[in-house]
């Protein structure tokens, strides 16, 4: 049975625009089975909150985009862009608006670019940070990507969702430099310097000339990016990875207020982890190893679970990156720093190319891995996860301020606190992630009740996500409401001028083009 049509499209139209796909992408690209649309699913949702797209169409180069968005305007059939789909935990593939038509830029996946020299890449959104290793590898180029955990998305759709990794380049959305984009009208820009034609700076400057608007194209519905330029880390010469172990749950105040200078002044280059216990022993154990009762786990569990896998009621990673001399020098101040916290054992080991490491060390070396996943085990049956991650300033105080709150509302709702917090230099990005066994009614229940009070809880302290999943984007967007959410209604003026059909992922992030406004599924 075909999946439900976009909404107001007839039966007539919606064949049409079909046709027309299949005429520019070749009939085979437009994928309309079951069993083809299964993939564009949410892995992780919850059961009840399923937002299916109606087809896919899977184009091969900038032109079929370009036409393909044509048809679309002709039709008004509503485009959700995914660039390879894995945004797991927020939606994955799946459109905000059900019966989208999945726009899959899988097969625009060229390398196209990679400078040594000036140490980046311009890729296609299909491009992976598997295949860019890959590159790197059997090239022989000595710079590194930055994978997120998992590291199996691509390049583009981590960027555009400002996703982050865990070498000195960590902020993805920071070192990207120029884009191109086809708009909702099926034309063609590129930004920055790449606005003159065959200039060659456009992977190196950013801002251009007049204004910039490459993050205007992040988290946003206003364009399908179609090449992207980042920036490389070229190897280091030394990597010291390290790790403290904190033995006291009150210690997370220090611990924040310790880093932040060091992340301030570049002591410490890349995004540090802090990570609570189950987060840490999630990636080793399952939960009934330690407690087999419905609920979260108690305390004495949580105890025993720590000094059985000897690790710290908080853990700390981070890296020391440079020239020897340097990051030994770096490593005694990080020592001295720690040692104010009672109990705080440190320990490092240097990474040798090439070498095997866990799957949190090889991130810091730039070496993409599935090891993330491991966590999905912890609950056993059919393991998910949703994520609720709220921006925290990065001062001890804000960090036991939300920790506190989410722990409290986590177990409240029968969930374990399965989380931490990556320092940036002036903020920290707070990752809960409520993990769950699809197939256990009770807990998808507890879930969808827990995110609505947390997403509350968050704007009533003055705290505001970063991203979020599909079905919580309106309640989010709505939280961000200075001067009336002046903001969002800019964002709908230039979604209205760009997109007057509004075929571009209709309700990406709140933003819902005019027609659907009042609608909101
Ligand atoms: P991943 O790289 O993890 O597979 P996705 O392809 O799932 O990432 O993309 C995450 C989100 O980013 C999508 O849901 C979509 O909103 C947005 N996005 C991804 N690729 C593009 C693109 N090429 N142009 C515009 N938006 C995109």
């Amino acid at each position: 049975m075909r999946n439900s049509l976009p909404r107001q499209v007839s039966e007539a139209s919606f064949n049409k625009a079909l046709d027309g796909f299949g005429a520019i992408a070749g009939k085979v690209q437009v994928k309309t089975s079951a069993a083809d649309l299964d993939s564009y699913r949410d892995p992780f949702a919850l059961g009840m909150e399923e937002s299916d797209a109606s087809a896919a169409v899977t184009p091969a180069s900038v032109e079929e985009v370009q036409a393909i968005v044509r048809v679309a305007n002709e039709y008004r059939i509503p485009l959700w862009t995914v660039s390879t789909g894995r945004n797991f935990a927020y939606g994955g593939a799946a459109p905000r608006l059900p019966g989208s038509v999945i726009l899959d830029l899988k097969r625009l996946n060229r390398i196209i670019d990679v400078n040594e020299e000036l140490a980046y890449a311009f890729v296609e959104p299909g491009v992976t940070y598997f295949d860019l290793y890959a590159h790197f590898k059997n090239k022989g180029i000595k710079l590194w990507i930055d994978p997120p955990a998992p590291g199996w998305g691509s390049v583009v759709g981590n960027t555009l969702e400002r996703g982050f990794g865990y070498t000195p380049y960590g902020d993805h959305a920071a070192v990207q430099c120029g884009m191109e984009v086809v708009l909702a009208n099926g034309e063609l820009i590129r930004t920055g310097m790449g606005a003159m034609t065959d200039n060659v700076s456009w992977p190196l400057y950013k801002p251009g000339y007049g204004p910039s608007y490459d993050a205007m194209f992040m988290q946003s519905n206003f364009g399908i990016v179609t090449k992207m330029g980042v920036w490389l880390m070229p190897q280091p010469d030394t990597a010291l990875l390290c790790t403290a172990k904190f033995h006291h749950e009150s210690d997370l105040e220090l611990i924040v207020d310790t880093l932040r200078p060091l992340r301030l002044n570049q002591t410490i280059q890349n995004n540090a982890v802090i990570e609570g216990p189950v987060r840490w022993a999630a990636g080793v154990s399952t939960r009934d190893q330690w407690y087999q009762g419905d609920g979260a786990m108690p305390r004495t569990a949580i105890e025993t679970m720590i000094r059985e896998l000897g690790i710290g009621w908080w853990n700390l990673r981070f890296g020391l990156y440079g020239p020897s001399e340097i990051v030994d020098a770096n490593y005694r101040i990080v020592k001295k720093a720690l040692a104010k916290i009672l109990g705080a054992e440190l320990s490092a080991k240097k990474y040798h190319h090439d070498e095997p490491t866990g799957g949190g060390d090889k991130l810091m070396v730039g070496i993409p891995n599935l090891a993330a996943f491991q966590m999905l085990d912890w609950r056993g049956g059919n393991g998910a996860h949703i994520d609720f991650s709220p921006i925290c300033p990065a001062t001890g105080r804000d960090a036991v301020r939300q920790y506190q709150m989410v722990q409290a509302r986590a177990n409240e709702c029968g969930i374990d606190y399965y989380g931490g917090f990556t320092a940036g230099t002036r903020h920290l990005h707070h990752v809960f992630a409520a993990i769950f066994d699809r197939n256990n009614i009770q807990h998808c229940a507890q879930v969808a009740t827990l995110f609505k009070a947390l997403i509350a809880d968050a704007r009533k302290a003055g705290y505001g996500e970063y991203r979020t999943h599909l079905h919580h984007m309106d309640q989010v967007a709505n939280q961000y409401d200075f001067n009336s959410h002046a903001l969002l209604r800019m964002s709908e003026a230039i979604k209205d001028a760009l997109d007057p059909a509004g075929i571009l992922s209709p309700g990406k992030q709140g933003i819902w083009p005019r027609a659907l406004r009042d609608f909101k599924p």
